[in-house]
């Protein structure tokens, strides 16, 4: 299978690695894809374990996020730029058969001495 952040990997040498161990996570873009591929996969437990916890979703909103997820039809992943602890993206989707794009800076941070999300700012 290719892996939903990249179609010229295989998604077991790229976010596979980091949804099984999210420890193996060297830096806020990987973990900023790895997020990207969970969305995709509708993987929310890493969606939660990948978020700092000041800021995570809470149980009611992590459903609504998983519902969201699997009705869109998630296209690619472009990363544009990545500093120290932070990540500019655009993921695009289609919504009701309309093309969307998120195009955000991303911030993180460690916590339990791993990578996390913090939160986004949408430009
Ligand atoms: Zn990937």
């Amino acid at each position: 299978m290719k892996c939903p952040c990249n179609p010229s990997k295989l998604y077991s040498e790229c976010c596979q690695i980091a949804h099984q161990n999210i420890h193996a996570v060297k830096n806020p873009e990987t973990l900023m894809r790895s997020r990207y591929s969970a969305f995709v996969l509708a993987n929310i437990e890493y969606l939660q374990r990948s978020h700092h916890t000041s800021t995570q979703p809470s149980q009611k909103e992590s459903k609504e996020i998983l519902n969201w997820t699997i009705s869109v039809e998630w296209i690619r992943l472009e990363v544009l730029n990545y500093y120290e602890n932070t990540v500019e993206f655009k993921a695009y989707f289609m919504e009701n058969g309309k093309l969307d794009i998120i195009h955000e800076n991303s911030l993180f941070s460690k916590e339990n001495e791993h990578w996390v999300y913090i939160k986004g700012d949408f430009l």
